[in-house]
């Protein structure tokens, strides 16, 4: 760390890295930050930060960012420095032309889950309403989207039921597809002191985490299962505890949906789904399995913890689901210490999808086709709203690929790096005819834009952010924007030119705009949190100081509804070509894509992305650690240095992502969620072979 000097005054704010939603106070001298600590006041961190969010704050003032407006008719042109007016004029003109040629549908917009709720929700009112269409995604279609599918179906609200400080009060903790200690630093300090204080851990990974054995914490259970077999995994623990006896019978009798429950039992205690009948599906003893469910079933307090372990698979929502049919099982909702508690990646995934920024939902989770809702955003917004939902990111991809989707405004998203296999998506970008990116950086999606919009970062724009526990937190301004504009004044330009003016002068105007149209934000202001520090929603006339415990007296749906989740095996096969599969996931010290990270001293500690491979496989093929070596999957190829660990089972690689010359999606394929389109990043066969030195 450089400490500058005395800091002369500070201003609290919001990480803007994952979902934990850490309260970080930058302390200023002027209007340049020189430090930033942990805010001891902040309830979701309580005093505490990670390498990202204490050190990784450079890249604010990074060399390499984008501070004036670039256009160019074609991507094989060079970029042209011209002024806001002309860029944002020449950006509504082409959407305004395309639509006259290919139609209302022919274009839409991709809402950031790093840009604050105000930011989103406006993005997504732009497509709404300006564009006319509902085609408006949010990243989270590649993260959780199963997550708000599988806990709407089941409990009724799309978000986590507990606070994080509900962990201490967990007598069993079950992560499940989740690696807290890299992915989520400072809840993972909370989780792993209650744990040394004598809580029971149980991980369900297929990599030996962290988690699983590390100073002062053991794991009572390591399942360790085959990646893509989450669903026969819950299906079996469900069938231990339906078939010993361990139902919690009150609960399920006083809360859930009889028919829906008496199904889901009959359907789990069939002998197939058995541990010992999945145990050539999961590789798992069935020993274990059934040690493991008795002791969620009956170790007092059980909270379940996931990630992305758990939605990034073709039934990521049958998993969500089969975790919740867990927790009613049991009768783990509705108070302290127990809970659904998916772990959100990026700072701001909740507050995006809270904000309506997926194709089928107004914000509040409201679905486009209820007309009593549509009529009232149509009457604030003065706009006739289309019933129909919108396309999915995945969907628009393939709608360019055929030739009716011709226009994209992508804010904050680089989904050239992030989304699968990168050559589907550079493909339906050369297929676009206007794309307007509006980025911190030139990221990769960038070389496929039209127009490059500057973005600012976290530090300069006021608005908020909501994390992983439902908690909308204020990020505030400490600098003026380094390009001119904050992310949100630039959708009210961009809108204003579209014909659809946008009268607002600051973001807190936009969150009473929300709070108006959204029940679950009606009690949320600025002068609120101003005042509370943070607020969970929701907050209502009902709970004005907001929601910590949801579903305590009855789910949000009413009665808590168990649902049926077959095991059906993902298309992606090993073969003898491709006989070792691939997942992937994150490391403390970078974020995602690394856009940010990649430019701060945080790339001193990892500074590449490796092939994790077990020490038989790479035995097998001749492997040394450090040594580079090929994946080849079925949709593409790269190279990367191996990491010979006996954190991989046997058949298992892993790495992550965080570089774009590594090109991990390069390889991943198309295949996605059933319900959700998720993509399935964590499974994909390959076969790994040494290669020269590049
Ligand atoms: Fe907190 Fe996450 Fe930011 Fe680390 S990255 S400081 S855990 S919000």
């Amino acid at each position: 760390v450089i400490w500058l000097g005395q800091a002369e005054h500070k201003v609290t704010t919001t990480c803007a890295y994952c979902g934990v939603g850490c309260s970080l106070d930058a302390e200023m001298k002027g209007s340049e930050v020189v430090r930033m600590v942990p805010s001891k006041a902040g309830k979701a961190n309580e005093g505490h930060a990670c390498v990202k969010g204490r050190f990784a704050w450079g890249y604010a003032t990074h060399k390499d960012r984008i501070l004036k407006p670039m256009i160019r008719s074609k991507i094989t042109d060079p970029w042209k420095e011209v002024s806001w007016d002309e860029a944002l004029d020449y950006a509504a003109s082409e959407f305004k032309r395309i639509q006259a040629k290919h139609g209302q549908d022919s274009i839409g917009g991709i809402v950031s889950s790093r840009c604050t709720n105000e930011e989103g929700y406006l993005v997504q009112k732009l497509v709404r309403a300006a564009f006319g269409n509902n085609n408006v995604d949010t990243c989270a279609r590649v993260c959780h989207s199963p997550t708000g599918y599988g806990l709407k179906q089941t409990l009724g609200e799309s978000a986590g039921t507990q606070t994080f400080a509900s962990v201490a009060k967990s007598d069993v903790i079950m992560v499940i597809g989740a690696n807290p200690t890299d992915g989520h630093p400072v809840f993972a300090s909370r989780m792993k002191r209650r744990i040394r204080q004598g809580a029971k851990l149980i991980v369900i990974d297929p990599r030996r985490i962290d988690l699983v054995k590390s100073p002062h914490i053991r794991s009572q259970y390591h399942l360790q299962l085959r990646p893509g077999t989450n669903v026969a995994m819950v299906s079996s623990l469900a069938h231990v505890i339906v078939t010993e006896g361990l139902l919690a019978e009150q609960f399920i009798a006083e809360r859930c949906d009889d028919r829906a429950f008496n199904q889901w039992r009959e359907f789990v205690a069939q002998e197939s789904n058995s541990p010992e009948a999945m145990e050539s599906v999961t590789g798992v003893p069935a020993e274990q399995v059934r040690g493991a469910a008795r002791l969620f079933a009956t170790g007092g307090n059980g909270a379940i913890f996931y990630g992305l372990g758990v939605t990034e698979h073709a039934q990521g929502s049958t998993t969500v689901m089969g975790i919740a049919n867990l927790a009613m099982a049991t009768g783990n909702v509705g108070r302290e210490g127990v809970g659904v508690n998916p772990l959100r990646g990026q700072n701001n995934v909740q507050g995006s999808c809270d904000i309506g920024s997926f194709p089928h939902e107004l914000p509040g989770y409201r679905h486009v086709s209820d007309t009593t809702v549509r009529m009232q955003f149509e009457a604030a917004w003065g706009v006739e709203l289309q019933a129909e939902p919108g396309l999915r990111i995945p969907n628009m991809f393939e709608a360019a690929l055929d030739g009716s989707f011709k226009g994209l405004y992508c804010q904050g998203e680089d989904i050239v790096q992030s989304d699968p296999n990168t050559q589907h998506v550079i493909s339906a970008m050369e297929a676009m005819e206007c794309i307007v990116v509006q980025d911190i950086f030139l990221n990769e999606t960038a070389k496929y834009a039209h127009v490059l919009l500057p973005g600012s970062s976290f530090l300069e724009k006021d608005g908020t952010f909501t994390n992983a526990e439902r908690r909308i937190s204020r990020v505030r301004k400490v600098m003026a924007p380094k390009a001119g504009y904050a992310d949100w004044e630039v959708t009210v330009q961009l809108s204003n030119r579209l014909g659809y003016p946008m009268n607002y002068t600051h973001p807190s105007q936009i969150m009473d705009e929300i709070a108006r149209l959204t029940p679950t934000f009606s009690g949320v202001s600025y002068a609120k949190l101003d005042k509370l520090g943070s607020i969970q929603w929701p907050c209502n006339d009902a709970a004005p100081e907001g929601t910590p415990t949801m579903h305590i007296d009855q789910f949000v749906r009413g009665k808590g509804r168990f649902i049926i989740t077959q095991y059906v095996p993902t298309d992606e096969k090993v073969t003898r070509m491709y006989p070792l599969i691939l997942t992937t996931g994150r490391i403390l010290s970078q974020y995602n894509v690394g856009a940010q990270t990649r430019r701060t001293e945080n790339v001193q500690w990892h500074a590449e992305d490796r092939l994790e491979i077990h020490p038989h496989d790479a035995e097998e093929r001749g492997i040394k650690d450090d040594q580079w070596v090929g994946i080849q999957s079925r949709a593409g190829e790269t190279v990367l240095r191996a990491l010979v660990t006996e954190r991989m089972q046997p058949g298992v690689v892993y790495t992550t992502f965080h570089f774009p010359e590594s090109g991990a999606n390069v390889i991943t394929t198309e295949n996605s969620d059933w319900a959700t389109n998720c993509p399935e990043y964590k499974v994909t066969a390959v076969q790994v072979m040494p290669v020269q030195q590049q």
